[in-house]
C-alpha cells in the first residue's frame, strides 16, 4: 500500500499544504520536508505536557498528521476518548467499559447545559446539538448523525449510545400495544438493536460483534420533540456468510444463540442432537457475550414477534443448519443426478421437515435443472457436483436474506409512528467502513462505493458551509472546473491491470487504492436463484417461509408483475441514492470512530494504525478547512434569516433558508463545490499522505 501511495505521490503536481510545506520531487524535497516536519514537531513538543488538554484539534498549532496523532495519543493515555476536529467529533475506542461515561447523570448534564459545546467533548454534545437544531429557528430541520470508521472502531456502539440518549431525554409517555405486551415506545426502539444484531452481526477477525449490514434509523419526534417512533432502513446484508464463513470467523450470532440458549425441548423441535456438529457453525466452542438468546427472544416479544412466529423463524434457521451438512457425491452413472453421502440423507430429511417442504422435491431441486422447452414441456438436466453445492448455498442465502428483510419490515411496523403523530426526525447512520482485503469483489466494491459517497457528502456539505464566504463568483467556479479537468485528464482514479493472471482493476478511493477481482463479479451482480427453488419454497407449509416467497416471481426474480431484472448493484445504488437524498435534506453531524489497535486490546494506542485511519478519512484536511473557516458556525437557515438582507441578493432570498439560493446559482455553485472538492481533496490528501509516509518513518 505504501509503495502504491508513494508512486501516486511521485506523479503528483506541486501544491501547497497548510504549514508551508510545498511538494517537490526527489531528495531535496524529502530533506526539506523532513526539516520542516522536525521543526514542527519540535515546536509542538514544547507543549507536550499539555497535549491532552486540547479539546479541539483546530487549536493545535501547527496542524500536521504528527501533531494531531500525538495529541490524540496523549488524550487516550489520559483516558479522554472524545476530541473535536472542527466539524467532526473523533471517538477513540477504549475497548473496555468506561465507568460513568454514559450514565444517566452524564446524559442529564449535557442535556441541561446552557451551552453543551463548552462542556468536555462527548458523543452527547453531538446528540444534544442535533436535538436542539431539530427545532430550527424558522421551521424544524431534520438532522442526521453520520458515524463512520473501520470495522471494530465503535460505530455500532456509538449509535447505540445515541439511541439511548434520545430514548432518555426525549422519552414520551406513548405506549404501544403488541400482541403479548404493552411497552413504552423508547424501549421498543432500543429493543430493535438486539434483534438486528443477532441476525445481522457476526464475529469476524476484526470485531467480535461486526455488523454485516448497513443501517440508517430515523428517530421520529413529535411537535414537543418527544420520541414517538422510529423507522429502520438496512443496506446490503452479507448473506454469503450464512453458507460459508472466512477462516476463523463465525456465522451470524443468532445460530450460536440457538445452540447455546435453546431449551432441550426446543433443540428436539429443531431436530438438533446434542453432539451434532454443523458445517456452517465454525468456532462454536468460542462463547461470546453476544450469544444471548434470552435477550433476543425478550426483544422479539417486546416488538410483537409472538411465540408462534418465533417458532417459525427458529425452525427455518434450524433447517438451514441441517442443509449446511448435506454433502453431494458423484453418481455411478454420470447421466444420473448426483448422490448424497450416506449421512447426508438424514440431514436432508431433517432439513425438509424443518422447512416444511417435500423431501423428494427438495432433493430434486438441488440436483436437477429444469429447462423450459415451450409453454408446456420441460427438460431435466442433472447438475454437476459443483452446481449442486452452489444450489444448496443459494437456497440458504435466499432464505436468510428474505427472513432478514421480513424482520426489518416487522420491526418497522412495530416501531414506526403514525404519520400524523411525528413531524421531524433525527437519523443515525451506521454503515460498514472502507474495506480492503487480499481479495476484493462485488461486496467490497459496493461498500467502498457507499463510503466514497458518504465522504463526498461530508466534503460537499462542509465546503458548502465554507463557500458562503469563500466562493461566490461564477468565474471562480469556472477556474476550478478548468483546473479539475486539467488535473484529472491524466490522472484517472481507475486503472486496469491487463497482464495479471486474474483480471482485476484498481480504484484509487479516497481512503486508498483497492484492487477488485473481476472473476465472479458479474454473477454476484445478477445473483440468480434457480426458479425451481422459489417454486419449492412457495409450497412450504411453514407459514412464514411460504409468506417470504409468496409474492416472488420465480423467473423474473422480482416481485410478481414487475419483470425487470434487479441486479445487486442497481438495487444498492438506488437505496444509496435515496439515502443521499435524505442526508442532503438534513443537517449532518459527523463522528469518526478510530480503532486504536487491531487486536481490540484495552487502552492500547498503536500510532501506525491510528495514522492510517486519520489519513483515510482526511482528518487533517478537515481540521485545516475548519480552522480556515469562521470560528463561529451558524446554521444555514439562521444565517440567511439574519443576514439575508445585507448579503448579495442574487444569492440569498431572505428567510427561505436552503431554498433561498436562486436555482441557477445553486446549481452552478453545487457542481462547482463538488468539483473544487475533488481538486482540493485530491491535492490535500496526496499531500498529507506524503507527509504521513515521512512521519511514519520517523515514528
Ligand atoms: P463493524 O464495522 O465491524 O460493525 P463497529 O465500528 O460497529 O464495527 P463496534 O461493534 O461498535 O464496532 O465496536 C467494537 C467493540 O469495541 C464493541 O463491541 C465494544 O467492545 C468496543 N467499544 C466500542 N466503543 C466503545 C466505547 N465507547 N466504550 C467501550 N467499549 C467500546
Ligand atoms: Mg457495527
Amino acid at each position: 500500500m505504501n509503495s502504491e501511495r508513494s508512486q501516486r505521490i511521485g506523479n503528483g503536481h506541486g501544491e501547497k499544504v497548510k504549514g508551508g510545506v510545498r511538494k517537490k520531487s526527489g531528495l531535496a524535497h524529502r530533506k526539506s520536508l523532513n526539516d520542516s516536519l522536525e521543526g514542527e514537531v519540535k515546536a509542538f513538543l514544547l507543549d507536550e505536557g499539555q497535549l491532552h488538554t486540547y479539546d479541539d484539534l483546530t487549536k493545535v498549532n501547527p496542524v500536521t498528521p504528527t501533531t494531531v496523532l500525538k495529541c490524540l495519543q496523549a488524550r487516550y493515555r489520559a483516558k479522554v476518548f472524545y476530541t473535536h476536529a472542527g466539524c467532526t467529533l473523533v471517538a477513540l475506542n477504549p475497548f473496555q467499559p468506561v465507568p460513568d461515561l454514559y450514565s444517566l447523570d452524564v446524559m442529564k448534564e449535557y442535556h441541561c447545559a446552557p451551552q453543551p459545546q463548552e462542556s468536555k467533548p462527548h458523543i452527547f454534545i453531538v446528540a444534544e446539538e442535533a436535538y436542539r437544531n431539530v427545532q430550527g429557528q424558522v421551521e424544524p430541520v431534520n438532522q442526521s448523525l453520520v458515524v463512520s470508521g473501520e470495522s471494530g472502531a465503535g460505530k455500532t456502539w456509538t449509535s447505540r449510545c445515541l439511541m439511548k440518549y434520545y430514548a432518555t431525554v426525549a422519552a414520551s409517555s406513548s405506549l404501544m400495544k403488541s400482541q403479548d405486551t404493552v411497552e413504552r415506545i423508547e424501549k421498543r426502539v432500543l429493543d430493535s438493536n438486539p434483534i438486528m444484531e443477532a441476525f445481522g452481526n457476526a464475529c469476524t477477525l476484526r470485531n467480535s460483534n461486526s455488523s454485516r449490514f448497513g443501517k440508517y434509523i430515523q428517530l421520529q419526534l413529535n411537535r414537543s420533540q418527544l420520541l414517538v417512533g422510529a423507522s429502520v432502513q438496512t443496506y446490503l446484508l452479507e448473506k454469503t456468510r450464512v453458507a460459508g464463513q472466512p477462516v476463523n470467523e463465525r456465522n451470524f450470532h443468532i445460530f450460536y444463540q440457538m445452540m447455546t440458549g435453546g431449551s432441550d425441548e426446543q433443540r428436539r423441535e429443531w431436530k438438533m442432537s446434542h453432539d451434532q456438529h454443523f458445517a456452517w457453525l465454525p468456532n462454536a466452542e468460542k462463547t461470546l457475550e453476544e450469544d444471548c438468546f434470552d435477550e433476543t427472544v425478550e426483544a422479539m416479544v417486546h416488538l410483537g414477534i409472538n411465540a408462534e412466529k418465533q417458532g417459525h423463524i427458529f425452525r427455518i434457521l434450524a433447517g438451514l443448519l441441517q442443509l449446511g451438512n448435506v454433502i453431494f457425491c458423484s453418481a455411478m452413472d454420470e447421466s444420473q443426478p448426483c448422490d448424497l453421502e450416506e449421512k447426508s440423507k438424514d440431514f436432508m430429511h431433517r432439513c425438509a421437515s424443518l422447512l416444511c417442504v417435500p423431501v423428494e422435491e427438495l432433493q430434486t431441486c438441488l440436483r436437477v435443472r429444469t429447462l423450459r422447452a415451450g409453454k408446456q414441456s420441460a427438460l431435466f438436466k442433472p447438475c454437476s457436483l459443483a452446481d449442486c453445492s452452489v444450489r444448496r448455498d443459494c437456497l440458504a442465502k435466499v432464505i436468510y436474506a428474505q427472513l432478514f428483510e421480513w424482520l426489518v419490515t416487522f420491526i418497522n411496523d412495530s416501531i414506526c409512528a403514525d404519520n400524523s403523530t411525528w413531524c421531524n426526525f433525527i437519523g443515525l447512520l451506521d454503515v460498514y467502513g472502507f474495506e480492503c482485503f487480499q481479495f476484493n469483489n462485488l461486496e467490497q466494491l459496493c461498500i467502498n462505493y457507499a463510503n466514497e459517497k458518504l465522504q463526498q457528502h461530508f466534503v460537499a456539505h462542509y465546503l458548502k458551509a465554507q463557500q458562503e464566504c469563500l466562493l461566490n463568483r461564477a468565474s471562480d467556479a469556472k477556474q476550478f472546473r478548468v483546473r479539475l479537468e486539467k488535473e484529472l485528464s491524466d490522472n484517472g482514479s481507475m486503472s486496469w491491470d491487463k497482464f495479471s493472471k486474474q483480471p482485476h482493476f484498481t480504484v484509487a478511493h479516497y481512503a486508498g487504492k483497492v484492487s477488485y477481482q473481476i472473476e465472479g463479479m458479474m454473477e454476484k451482480n445478477k445473483d440468480p436463484v434457480p426458479p425451481e427453488l422459489i417454486h419449492l419454497l412457495q409450497k412450504s407449509e411453514n407459514p412464514l417461509l411460504h409468506q417470504l416467497f409468496a409474492d416472488r416471481d420465480p423467473v423474473g426474480q422480482g416481485t410478481r408483475g414487475l419483470r425487470q431484472v434487479v441486479t445487486v448493484v442497481s438495487k444498492f445504488k438506488n437505496s444509496l441514492e435515496n439515502l443521499m437524498k435524505i442526508l442532503h435534506s438534513t443537517t449532518p453531524h459527523y463522528t469518526r470512530c478510530i480503532k486504536p489497535n487491531t487486536d481490540c486490546r484495552p487502552l492500547t494506542f498503536k500510532k501506525e494504525e491510528v495514522i492510517m485511519q486519520l489519513e483515510a478519512c482526511g482528518i487533517v484536511e478537515t481540521i485545516h478547512i475548519s480552522a480556515a473557516g469562521f470560528p463561529i458556525r451558524i446554521p444555514y437557515t439562521s444565517f440567511t434569516q439574519r443576514y439575508g438582507l445585507i448579503s448579495n441578493l442574487t444569492l440569498f432570498r431572505q428567510g427561505a433558508g436552503e431554498q433561498g439560493l436562486e436555482a441557477d446559482n445553486k446549481e452552478a455553485l453545487g457542481s462547482a463545490v463538488a468539483d473544487i472538492l475533488r481538486v482540493v481533496l485530491s491535492h490535500t490528501l496526496d499531500a498529507s499522505r506524503h507527509i504521513d509516509n515521512e512521519a511514519r518513518s520517523s515514528l
